[in-house]
């Protein structure tokens, strides 16, 4: 598939994707350097959110060398992945998931970042099963997402602390599911530092139970340092790379 296929000028000198490469090489450099100061040995993986962005960006990026992107609406996800037909590009699914939207996201997705209750494990379950079948795709990348509000806050972004062990042990019970691990997102107004730094903690607990389940999904634009310096594994950047996002009417 060529790039002229998805309306990207192949003129390398296309304006948006020298933006898109000077934005991308900033970044690594600030991940670079995070990396650096928290005295670790190899940088976390880049996952390039690119929501509400169109699938001509995508390609762009996968022609600057990504190879993981970050969606968080099912509709515009699908769509996308399609458009886009590059089999060496992986897709993240990262937002609020309904139950009903777990056959069409097993179509496209390598991960589910956002599995936050047992009915939404049992519906990725049931789906990837059936559609390796017929497909023939390999497993289904599970993390759990972790609310880390005040326990006084509301917990729609995400799993309570509390109920992270049963939720890991529902997913390594379902043949076409492997846990990575936890995502998180740091709560508005909040120090992310504390916030990444009790996502740290309850990784650990769970690593005890689960050793395979490594996976960190933390850091997004504005707190990827603080993310770092707590062990991230997985960075979701979006904004500072693809610039702010047309707003949504
Ligand atoms: C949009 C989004 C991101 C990326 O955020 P930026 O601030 O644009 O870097 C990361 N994680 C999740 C869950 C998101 O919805």
């Amino acid at each position: 598939m060529t790039n002229q296929e998805h309306g990207v000028p192949a003129d390398p000198a296309d304006p948006r994707s020298a933006q898109l490469a000077a934005r991308l090489a900033e970044v690594d450099r600030r991940i670079a350097d995070a990396t650096t100061a928290a005295g670790r040995s190899s940088k976390p993986n880049l996952i390039v959110v690119t929501k509400f962005h169109p699938a001509a960006d995508v390609v762009r990026l996968a022609a600057l060398g990504v190879r993981d992107v970050g969606e968080n609406r099912d509709q515009e996800a699908a769509a996308k992945a399609a458009e886009v037909g590059d089999p060496r590009v992986r897709w993240h699914f990262i937002g609020q998931l309904q139950s009903n939207k777990a056959k069409s996201v097993v179509k496209y997705a390598s991960s589910v970042q956002s599995v936050d209750r047992i009915q939404l494990v049992d519906a990725l379950g049931k789906a990837v099963a059936r559609h390796m079948d017929t497909s023939g795709r390999a497993g289904l990348d599970c993390f759990i997402q972790v609310s880390l509000e005040d326990d006084a806050g509301d917990h729609r972004g995400g799993a309570r602390p509390a109920d992270v062990m049963s939720l890991a042990d529902r997913i390594e019970g379902q043949a076409g599911l492997r846990l990575a691990g936890l995502m998180a997102v740091a709560p508005l107004g909040g120090d992310p530092g504390s916030a990444f730094e009790k996502l740290a903690g309850i990784s650990e607990a769970l690593r005890l139970v689960h050793p395979g389940a490594t996976a960190i999904s933390a850091g997004m634009s504005q707190d990827l340092e603080a993310a770092i310096k707590f062990g991230a594994t997985h960075l979701r950047i979006g904004s500072d790379i693809l610039g702010s996002r047309p707003a949504v009417g």
